[in-house]
């Protein structure tokens, strides 16, 4: 149905101009953007989403997803050749022969990193809601409490009890899985049933708790359909098969993904426009009119401009993209980039400390394995600073551990040995990591290039983002206190690795547009909508005032249904 043609339904779309007018506008199709879509879609609300890259269909487009490693050229390993002209993607853990179509190459979108950041993109339908980790912790009231708390950054506009029903509400259509612990810290969701630890995992877990009976030892919740509800079978998904090869597109609709999920639902409504290839330039903002009447588009394919009309939009291009894009949206009302009154957008960038490992031996049961690929693992939820600030650093970290028995590694021989080695388990060993919350601050930011452009005339971002000293101090604090409870657990042989990761390399960056009550200070107010463009949202990573210490995808879901919610109950409003 076209977008001015009101006889079909009853949908909100009376005052079509043209055929390149919508109800609403959403930036990309990623996590954040399919989620307002299906949510504007639902609501009777003529929609254009503007993906800047392909479209990738579900089933379809997952060229590799059920290939063996037998199938690949190199055994799904990067040709030395890739990753030298790819350092940046190349880190990143995901990256490899059987995934590298859905990841943005260096090479082919550049930026500026006046300080090491290591961007990680996927432009395509869907985003990198492909490939993703699915690890969905809800944020807790001492999360939101965090800036007020201590001071650094400003205090939230909102706190848990305005967002749980939303948890709730995108939990239980995205479907995950995981124990209700009862826990302040991290509260409980809308559960599946969860995924079981290993035996060595549980005696780690119990001599943890017994040692330290104020942490808690949890097993992780992730996007992944353990028990598939009948809201999950009508979206065409079905039971994980821990196979664990998810970053090449599910063939079961196992995990949760636009593509799987909120893209094709939204589609079903007939109200959703998809239009991949369109490269958003910028926001256009009407002066006479107080208030951006649509965006303007560079064809990826073609290189033509068009522009596209709505009065209401939502921009969802991952953080620093959403950033980008703000930035480049220039009038004469906003010479700065759009709602930049404050000086403030693109400052105040954020993302999460990821750069400590912990590695050690464990003497566990050599007749005992485990089955399946087990999609999440078990985690720590954050125990520093909870009741009182006690550490020389603010804020605090959660903890991600798993036990497993690998398989010889290639480098440790050749021959008849080495093959047998390969056919069977070796010994238990154990791994741990950081997950941290860092603090944002002004001289963390994001630019715009003067000089440089990309190929369609977009300036290049520039990334001025750095790890400071309390960052330092908690990762201290992390190797110090995951290595007393590793030794209290038994494990021997404990080694500590600082990766020395550039930050961007965590992929959680948050920031450049965030929420508060004071537009002086911020950008956006409780309802994500800018301050001083309210008809303009901004749902993403780029929103957030603060970083916390969980995994941020579940709650960019929340704040965007919530924020949609509110968007359209002002709408139809407005529309009497
Ligand atoms: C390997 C990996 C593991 C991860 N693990 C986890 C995890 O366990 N838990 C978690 O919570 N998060 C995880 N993340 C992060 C998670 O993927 C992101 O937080 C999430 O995808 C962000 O959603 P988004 O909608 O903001 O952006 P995206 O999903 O990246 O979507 C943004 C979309 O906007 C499009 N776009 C960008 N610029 C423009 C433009 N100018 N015009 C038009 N379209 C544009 C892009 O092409 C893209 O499709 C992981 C990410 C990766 C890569």
């Amino acid at each position: 149905m076209k977008a001015s043609d009101t006889s079909k339904s009853p949908n909100l779309n009376l005052r079509a101009k043209g055929k390149n007018t919508y109800d609403a506008i959403v930036v990309g199709s990623g996590i954040s953007g399919g989620w307002a879509a299906k949510e504007l879609c639902e609501k009777g609300l003529k929609t254009l989403v503007l993906e800047r890259g392909r479209n990738v269909v579900h089933l379809k487009d997952y060229p590799t997803a059920l290939k063996g490693p037998w199938e690949f050229p190199h055994h799904t390993k990067m040709p030395l050749s890739v990753t030298a002209e790819n350092p940046v993607v190349s880190r990143c853990y995901a990256f490899d022969e059987s995934t590298q179509h859905f990841f943005v190459k260096d090479t082919e979108h550049p930026y500026v990193q006046e300080k090491p950041f290591d961007w990680i993109r996927g432009y395509q339908v869907g985003g990198k809601s492909l490939l993703w980790w699915r690890q969905t912790q809800r944020w807790s009231q001492h999360d939101f409490e965090g800036p007020a708390r201590d001071g650094y950054a400003v205090d939230w506009p909102i706190r848990y009890n305005d967002i749980a029903p939303w948890y709730s509400y995108v939990e239980k259509f995205v479907g995950i899985s995981g124990n209700r612990d009862g826990l302040d810290i991290l509260p409980d969701g809308e559960f599946l049933p969860p995924w079981e630890m290993n035996c060595v995992e549980k005696d780690i877990a119990s001599r943890i708790k017994t040692k330290y009976p104020d942490r808690h030892v949890i097993q992780g919740r992730c996007a992944h359909l353990t028990k598939p509800q009948p809201i999950h079978l009508e979206q065409g998904r079905g039971q994980c098969q821990a196979r664990n090869q998810c970053e090449r597109g599910c063939p079961f609709g196992g995990y949760f993904s636009s593509n799987s999920s909120t893209i094709p639902w939204a589609m079903k409504t007939g109200n959703l426009t998809l239009r991949p290839y369109s490269v958003v330039h910028s926001v256009i903002y009407d002066d006479k009119r107080g208030k951006a009447t649509g965006v303007r588009v560079i064809d990826a394919e073609t290189m033509q401009e068009q522009e596209f009309y709505a009065d209401m939009i939502f921009i969802n291009a991952a953080c620093l993209n959403t950033n980008l894009v703000l930035l480049n949206s220039t009038s004469s009302r906003f010479p700065n980039g759009l709602g930049n009154d404050s000086g403030l957008l693109g400052k105040f960038v954020a993302f999460q400390n990821y750069r400590g490992n912990i590695y050690a031996d464990f003497d566990g049961p050599m007749d005992h394995y485990y089955y399946g690929r087990r999609p999440t693992q078990p985690m720590i939820p954050n125990f520093r600073n909870i009741k009182k600030q006690e550490t020389d650093f603010l804020r605090g970290y959660m903890t991600f551990y798993g036990a497993d028995r690998p398989r010889a590694y290639a480098d440790e021989g050749i021959g008849g040995a080495f093959k047998e080695a390969l056919g069977e388990p070796g010994p238990w060993r154990v791994s741990m990591s950081i997950q941290g919350e860092t603090i944002p601050k002004e001289t963390n930011h994001v630019r715009l290039s003067k000089d440089k452009k990309d190929k369609w005339g977009i300036p290049l971002l520039v990334t001025s983002v750095d790890y400071d000293d309390n960052d330092e101090k908690l990762l201290k604090d992390f190797f110090q206190t995951g290595s007393e409870m590793l030794h209290a657990a038994g494990c021997t042989n404990i080694q500590t690795v600082d990766t020395k990761q550039a930050p961007g390399l965590d992929i959680h960056e948050v920031g450049g547009v965030r929420m508060g009550n004071d537009p002086k200070t911020s950008l956006l107010n409780k309802w994500n909508a800018m301050h001083h463009c309210p008809n303009v949202f901004v749902t993403d990573g780029a929103c957030m005032t603060s970083t916390g210490v969980q995994n941020p995808s579940i709650t960019f879901m929340a704040l965007t249904a919530r924020a949609v919610n509110h968007a359209v109950e002002e709408f139809k409003k407005s529309a009497g």
